[in-house]
């Protein structure tokens, strides 16, 4: 039992750690520095207060949703008003009707899952890396799950990733899928018109789930392929409500502040459109019809489409795709916030160091040799205590930074702590400041919140 929970974590973990970008702090300043199109836009940021609280938001409260990250994309749809949180009531029953259509396509094939999920025939399958097929695997382990068979295979006693992967090696008979597709079928049968709430659940699940699996891997199947998925790509539009009503939330954010970053963002061809779909709730419960938009339209554009039958106002979904140098300093482990940071010290030629030193302190800077900064990105929605021991534990690593730097001959004169909050929580550093007194006294500790860091910088100079 255990064994197959263990199984399924580890790859979990296989999966969710190829989601954070491996290159180092520096590696992605330089990238940055070098891109036009960023430059641009971060000469922009000082003034960019709302763009700061969506893009230095931790990559979980950005991408994921209840902690589960998704794909990297930005969404946008037409904002259902939400009658309670954690009904499906909010959800377009149109758009659940025209994607589940969508889907059933895929039960007619009865070939392997490369193929009926991703249009991956054998002549082409070597193309797809070995990560790849890690991803797929994680997704047929959901698949599993459901069938008993395979679950005693995977169950046997010797077990391990390296033996999946052997098992499964070219997905070929190894999966029998007629189970969970008709039960997938069963919900969707033409003319029930309202599916069942068990099984629908299980559906959105499940692409939650292939969703949270799906990393940069997938993406950039679908960035190359995206002819073979035109129906795959739907379901993404299914999150897009519940995604953006998270985000909104976790940001503090509006729906028109959202919508003025993304044009901005669109505007300095920082996002590119994915996929948008038009339908119209008027029309489509009878007879489902969507409309697909391929190629580039404004954010604020897309809301002006009428439905073709009725003249209503369509509702819409679109889903974009970040710049790949933007994506990777989000996705790196400590976010854009450090990216941002030594952007500015190179713009303004301020000499530093960053990632020089190992030991726990990588994504510290090191400006002029005397003044150390600590980057720190962390999750919205956290109470009080939990803030305090993030100080807390932030001022321990700090101070004993300074007195591992200042052992080794630097002169630290003043530290910061750089975060992604919109406060600095005076109070609370008044209550650390008998605990960390040295810190705060000898070495003028302070919180820098985002949109003090120019100033920051500029008393660097
Ligand atoms: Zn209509």
């Amino acid at each position: 039992m255990n064994e197959e929970k263990s199984l399924e974590a580890r790859i979990e973990k296989a999966v969710k750690s190829s989601l954070i970008v491996k290159k180092s702090t520096r590696e992605l300043i330089k990238e940055t520095t070098s891109f036009p199109n960023l430059n641009s836009f971060f000469n922009q940021f000082s003034s960019f207060f709302i763009h700061k609280r969506l893009l230095f938001l931790h990559r979980f409260d950005l991408f994921g949703i209840d902690d589960e990250m998704q794909m990297p994309y930005l969404h946008l749809c037409n904002l259902p008003k939400i009658k309670n949180k954690d009904s499906s009531e909010n959800e377009s029953k149109a758009l659940t009707h025209i994607v589940s259509n969508e889907l059933e396509v895929f039960s007619n094939y009865k070939n392997n899952i490369l193929e009926q999920m991703f249009g991956i025939n054998d002549s082409n399958r070597d193309i797809i890396s070995e990560d790849f097929k890690d991803i797929v695997a994680y997704f047929v382990i959901q698949f599993i799950r459901t069938n008993p068979n395979i679950k005693t295979l995977i169950n046997a006693d010797q077990f391990d990733y390296n033996i999946m992967k052997n098992v499964l090696k070219n997905y070929e008979n190894t999966i029998e899928l007629d189970a969970f597709l008709e039960e997938i079928g069963a919900g969707f049968e033409e003319g029930k018109g309202e599916i069942d709430p068990i099984i629908k659940s299980k559906i959105e699940k499940l692409i939650l789930l292939f969703a949270s699996g799906l990393t940069k891997n997938v993406e950039k199947l679908i960035d190359n392929t995206s002819k073979m998925l035109p129906n795959f790509i739907l379901s993404f539009h299914l999150s897009s409500s519940l995604w953006l009503n998270n985000l909104l939330a976790k940001s503090g954010l509006s729906f028109s502040e959202y919508l003025k970053i993304l044009d901005d963002l669109y505007r300095y061809r920082l996002i590119e459109n994915k996929d948008t779909i038009f339908w119209c709730e008027n029309c489509s419960i009878e007879n489902p019809s969507y409309t697909q938009h391929k190629g580039r339209i404004a954010p604020s554009k897309i809301s002006r489409s009428k439905c073709l039958n009725c003249n209503k106002s369509q509702s819409y979904g679109s889903i974009f795709s970040l710049n790949q140098v933007l994506k990777e300093a989000i996705l790196s482990k400590d976010g854009l916030l450090p990216v941002y940071f030594g952007w500015l010290l190179e713009k303004e030629e301020i000499e530093y160091e960053v990632g020089e030193y190992s030991g726990g302190y990588e994504n510290d800077f090191i400006i002029k040799k005397s003044i150390l900064v600590e980057c720190k990105m962390f999750k919205a929605e956290k109470d009080a205590v939990a803030v305090r021991s993030e100080i807390d534990s932030s001022l321990s690593q700090i101070k004993k930074h300074i007195n591992k730097l200042n052992s080794e001959g630097f002169e630290i004169q003043q530290a910061y702590l750089l975060w992604n909050r919109n406060n600095n929580e005076e109070e609370l550093q008044m209550k650390l400041q008998t605990r960390y007194n040295e810190l705060f006294k000898k070495y003028g500790f302070k919180i820098i919140c985002p949109d003090k860091i120019e100033d920051i910088v500029n008393k660097m100079k």
